[in-house]
Parts: C-alpha cells; sequence; structure tokens
C-alpha cells in the first residue's frame, strides 16, 4: 500500500537533508542544554516545517496530514525530541479548532514562524491518567478567570509562550462537564515555571512543572465554550496517539538500522556477530515486527486523512508500537554488546528515550482500557 504522492515523496527528501545538516549535528549540544534553542524553531519556521497543515492566512500552507506524518516520524528517527511535532500537531489543533478568528490571527501565525511555542498542561501531581480528577481552577472575576493550582510534566514547559491550561471552571458539575481550556500566556503574573525537570531520557526536551497563583487571565483566552475541555480534549486525542505511535516507529526503524549495520562489522569468533544463528533470528524477529507496525500506523493515517473515526485503532497503535519499541530498543542494544552501554552509540539514547512511549500520550494500560471498552467490555 503506497500512501505517499510525489509531492510527500520530494517533501520527506528535502525534510531529511534538512534534518541531517540543520538538527542532527546539534543532539548532543541540545541533550547537555536539556532544551532544543529558539533558532531551531525559527529556522524550522522559516522553512514552513511548523504547522504546515494551517492556511495561510494563518502562516501555513494548507499541507494535508501526510506531510505532518513525515515531519513527526523523521524527527523520531533522527532521535529529536517529541516537542516540536507536539507544537505543531497537538496543541496548534487545539486553537485551529476551538479558537475564535481573533484567537487564531493573535497565536497561530506567530506558532507557524517559530516565535511562539506551545504547550498544553494537563497533568497535575495528582491526576495522570485520571485526568477528571484535575484540581486547577479557574473561578471567573468579571472579565478575568482567576487560576490557582499546578501542572507537571509538561513538555516545551520552560520554552513555552502559551501554555494550553485545562482547568475546573464548574466545581459542582460532573468532571467531564467542569473542565475548560484556557491560554496562558508567558509572562502573565502569578503564572511561574520550574525547573527543567531531570528525566531519565528525552534529555533534550524541556519539561517543567507550572504553577498558577492567583493568576488572572482575560475571559478572552478561554479556548471554546466553557465546560467543553474535557471532550475537545477527547476529540483530538486520536491526532495525539497516532504521533505518537509515528514517533515509536520511527524509533524502533532507526533502531534497527543502526544495529544491522553494526552486526555486520562487529566481529565475534571470527565471524561477524550477524552470523549466528541467534543473532540473525533477533534482527529477522524485529524486523518483521517494525513491518506490521509500519504497516498498521500507515493504514492508520490514510483513514485518519480521510476522516474515520478510528479510536481504538489508533490506541491499539499507540500501545503496541510503544511496546513494540521498547522491545526492539532492549534487543539491539543487547546485540551492541559492551558498546551498548557507552554513550557514543546511539543506541544508548534511543533506548532511554523510547521508554516514555508506553507512559505519555496515556499510557499502554489506558489504551488497553479503550480498546476494551470499544469491545463493549
Ligand atoms: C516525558 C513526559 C512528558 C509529558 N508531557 C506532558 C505534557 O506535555 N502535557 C501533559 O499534560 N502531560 C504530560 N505528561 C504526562 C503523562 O501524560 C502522564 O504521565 C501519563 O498520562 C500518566 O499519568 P501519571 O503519570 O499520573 O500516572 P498514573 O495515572 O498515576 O498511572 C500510574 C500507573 O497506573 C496505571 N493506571 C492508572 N489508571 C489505571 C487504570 N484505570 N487501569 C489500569 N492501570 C491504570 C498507569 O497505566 C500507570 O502504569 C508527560 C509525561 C512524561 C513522562
Amino acid at each position: 500500500m503506497e500512501i505517499y504522492s510525489e509531492d510527500h515523496k520530494i517533501f520527506r527528501q528535502a525534510f531529511v537533508r534538512f534534518v541531517e545538516s540543520e538538527l542532527s549535528p546539534h543532539i548532543e549540544e541540545w541533550e547537555e542544554q536539556r532544551e532544543i534553542p529558539r533558532w531551531v524553531w525559527l529556522n524550522m519556521g522559516r522553512q514552513g516545517y511548523l504547522c504546515p497543515w494551517l492556511d495561510e492566512k494563518y502562516g501555513g500552507s494548507g499541507a494535508d496530514f501526510g506531510f505532518s506524518a513525515i515531519i513527526n516520524k523523521e524527527l523520531a528517527r533522527a532521535g529529536v525530541g517529541m516537542g516540536i511535532g507536539l507544537h505543531s500537531d497537538i496543541i496548534a489543533p487545539y486553537i485551529y479548532a476551538y479558537g475564535t478568528e481573533q484567537q487564531k490571527l493573535a497565536w497561530l501565525p506567530a506558532c507557524s514562524r517559530g516565535e511562539k511555542i506551545l504547550a498544553v498542561a494537563m497533568t497535575e501531581p495528582q491526576a495522570g491518567s485520571d485526568l477528571q480528577g484535575i484540581k486547577t481552577t479557574a473561578v471567573r472575576d468579571g472579565n478575568d478567570y482567576i487560576i490557582n493550582g499546578s501542572k507537571t510534566f509538561i513538555s516545551n514547559g520552560t520554552t513555552a509562550d502559551l501554555v494550553i491550561v485545562a482547568v475546573k471552571t464548574d466545581l459542582e458539575a460532573p468532571a467531564s462537564k467542569g473542565i475548560s481550556l484556557i491560554v496562558v500566556e508567558d509572562g502573565t503574573p502569578g503564572f511561574t515555571k520550574g525547573q527543567k525537570l531531570k528525566k531519565l531520557g528525552m534529555h533534550s526536551q524541556d519539561t517543567a512543572e507550572l504553577f498558577f497563583e492567583n493568576c488572572r487571565v482575560p475571559v478572552s483566552n478561554l479556548l471554546g465554550e466553557e465546560g467543553k475541555g474535557f471532550s475537545y480534549l477527547m476529540e483530538k486525542l486520536q491526532q495525539e496517539r497516532l504521533i505518537s505511535a509515528l514517533g515509536s516507529q520511527g524509533m524502533a526503524e532507526r533502531m534497527l538500522a543502526d544495529t544491522l549495520d553494526y552486526v555486520k562489522t562487529r566481529e565475534a569468533f571470527g565471524q561477524p556477530i550477524g552470523k549466528f544463528q541467534h543473532n540473525a533470528f533477533k534482527i529477522a524477529e524485529m524486523a518483521t515486527e517494525i513491518e506490521i507496525g509500519r504497516v498498521f500506523v500507515d493504514s492508520l493515517i490514510v483513514d485518519h486523512m480521510a476522516g474515520k473515526e478510528i479510536v481504538a485503532k489508533v490506541s491499539m497503535a499507540k500501545y503496541w508500537i510503544g511496546e513494540m519499541a521498547n522491545r526492539v530498543a532492549y534487543d539491539c542494544l543487547q546485540l551492541h554488546g559492551g558498546y551498548g552501554y557507552m554513550e557514543e552509540y546511539p543506541i544508548v539514547r534511543h533506548f532511554r528515550d523510547v521508554r516514555v512511549h508506553t507512559i505519555y500520550a496515556g499510557t499502554s494500560e489506558i489504551m488497553k482500557l479503550i480498546i476494551a471498552r470499544k469491545l463493549g467490555l
């Protein structure tokens, strides 16, 4: 099945060249700095690689989801953190779908230029999988909301200029009805960002706690209707999980490619280690699972572009490909022997980075819950 047109293929070649020349040489430096610097965002914005799907009037080029899929997968394959895809294809769509014309014109062109970086803040110290349990409140006071509470594990948390914050606007309503989404701008009094959190992996991706203390935000920063935040989040999760599955797939493909090169050249007992049947079979097993993942996720890209409701299938892909990429990481590292434990080999970074793929954007267990519910359980 071929899902990409000639235009997509030409775009992919150009984007891969861009990644190889402009991004890959700097990854280690960004890992040290614990963030991707602003010039990268601005550079990607100039090239049209941020939010390419946006209408021209908001700074995009009206590209279909296939172009976003290519960008996300190639960034994952190169080992560039997930914050850029999160900004372009997970968070900006909220503003596009639920924002007023005024909000869209005020924010989206700057997002596509890389001048405004986006974050979405749902998770709290006491509420992750159980999003309905959030405690951050926004109380109406004249033409403002006053926000109090805190969020954690927020990607792009320290670099973000605009944060879409999930808050409770109605404490009496059932949780699914009392949540709203409010855009908080960096620099708003009462809004502070914590230090970059120290993580197992994805070191070039900044992740932070965010604090709101009597943070006054104009009502005009409400996204969509009050009380509909939970259903907005649910509506957009399909694309978020598809992007996450694509990221896992990209990483799995990269790890296998690197390992294949390694086992062909590393010798033991007088022959390349890939020639030992056990290792050859391991590689064959991984290649098979990776191909299954690729075909599955590509079919979902087609369905998603056709506007189909594929919540159960993207949950399957998010869970299965995330877990598969972790199995691949384990076996690829093992095939590198002691060098698989040394920082100079990229497998080490991929092994660390891929671990979170079964956790963020909904854990594997939550994905299984969704699948089971769709099956009537
Ligand atoms: C690097 C990183 C980046 C992140 N980026 C963001 C971001 O940008 N914005 C944001 O809002 N959040 C973000 N998150 C948060 C992430 O989405 C949550 O960590 C995740 O949803 C899990 O929530 P939790 O950590 O509270 O775990 P918990 O919900 O406490 O879960 C703990 C364990 O219990 C299991 N569990 C929970 N409920 C059930 C159940 N009903 N049945 C079976 N098992 C269950 C879980 O699967 C998990 O194994 C990020 C997290 C990380 C690590």
